[in-house]
């Protein structure tokens, strides 16, 4: 049931279909979102039709949206065509106006998230209804804003909500528009794991020749949705035209996914998952049991540099370990940037101890 979407649920037991919400970044004109939407229609794996209508841009003078005027022709999208509708809204008036046209569900950008009063006022403007919200990560990598928004709206009685990981303002060189830092995405998930964390490859890649790939990357990560920029025309898009892409070739990437589930029904698989796992839960045993014998040595170390008055960090030695480790970590076939930051854990423990040694009470150490 579309109604049921955003309900909170336990997304890792249930088996339920991955929600995809389409539409054109920009409400341009009523033609523009009718033609969209009944294109759109004819893809019954579509389940909301999404659209702006508060553009907020980074720019004056770019097309900023048309306002209140656009949501007539979403509720015309309903209509017409039976369409869920959703747009999304960046202070209390926009929500005000949603729910006096009837919009199924709002969304806040990533420009909004970012403000903790905005995102509050928002909330207020909320109370006492029950339209599904989705909160789109903040700007800036920063999971805790993004669960702080969420709880701000969680806070005002929503229950239907979910998150949209539409990736994140960086300074390096990346292929994306903005870098998905997918392990921010996978924290949330496990931090609110009944929320339904959708993924919006269009403003990730801001290129339409990526979107493939990065959707199915995110259900690949167990992802619970897309949500996918469509236009009729793309090239010819008021707003980030570069990364829409047409209904038709909408369907082809959908038809084309590999949806996979966190749980099979097969018992002979299960089997042999729990006992690879078993195996693996042994082995990290095994692993920690070397980790602490190498504290132990570490202590020692610790101990017999403070007696002698030696510099706990000793440049030469953490490079003769990042080489010497590099080479034998290789042949055994691991990747050099894990071993890397594997050792680079385990030196800046290594000097933390060191220096609780250097500073405690020698009395303690009478035993060593
Ligand atoms: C959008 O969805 O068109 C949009 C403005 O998104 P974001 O807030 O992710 O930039
Ligand atoms: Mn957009």
């Amino acid at each position: 049931m579309v109604t049921q979407e955003f309900s909170i649920r336990n997304t890792q037991e249930s088996e339920s279909e991955p929600l995809f919400i389409a539409g054109p970044c920009s409400a341009e004109t009523e033609a523009q979102v009718l033609e969209t939407a009944h294109e759109l229609s004819q893809n019954k794996a579509v389940r909301f039709f999404r659209a702006g209508v508060w553009k907020p841009r980074t720019r004056p003078n770019s097309f900023e949206g048309n306002g209140e005027k656009a949501l007539p022709w979403l509720t015309e999208v309903q209509k017409q065509y039976g369409m869920k509708v959703m747009v999304e809204t960046a202070t209390a008036e926009h929500v005000e106006l949603c729910l006096k046209y009837g919009i199924d569900a709002i969304w806040i950008g990533a420009r909004t998230t970012v403000n903790p009063f905005t995102v509050q006022e928002i909330a207020d403007a909320l109370k006492g209804t029950d339209i599904p919200v989705l909160v789109k990560n903040p700007i800036n990598p920063d999971l805790k804003l993004w669960i702080g928004a969420l709880e701000r709206i969680a806070g005002a009685g929503i229950t239907r909500m979910a998150a949209i990981h539409r990736g994140f303002q960086s300074y390096d060189n990346t292929v994306y528009r903005y870098a998905p830092n997918w392990d921010i995405a996978i924290e949330l998930m496990s931090e609110m794991p009944g929320l339904p964390v959708i993924c919006d490859p269009s403003h990730i890649t801001g290129k339409r020749s990526m979107i493939a790939e990065t959707a199915q990357k995110a259900m690949d990560l167990g992802m619970h949705g897309l949500m996918i920029e469509t236009h009729p025309n793309p090239d010819a898009a008021w707003s980030d035209a570069a990364q829409q892409i047409t209904p038709a070739r909408l369907k082809e990437i959908l038809d084309s996914l590999q949806i996979r589930h966190y749980n099979s029904n097969d018992p002979v698989f299960d089997n042999e998952l729990e006992r690879l796992r078993r195996k693996v839960d042994s082995i990290d045993e095994e692993l920690l049991e070397v980790v602490a014998k190498r504290m132990r040595l570490i202590e020692r170390i610790g101990i017999y540099k403070k007696e002698n008055n030696i510099t706990i960090f000793q440049p030469q030695r953490l490079t003769e370990i990042r080489e010497t480790r590099t080479v034998f970590g290789n042949k055994l076939q691991l990747e050099e940037d894990f071993i890397r930051r594997l050792l680079k854990d385990l030196h800046d423990e290594s000097i933390r101890f060191q220096t609780e040694i250097l500073y405690r009470e020698s009395s303690k150490e009478k035993s060593d």
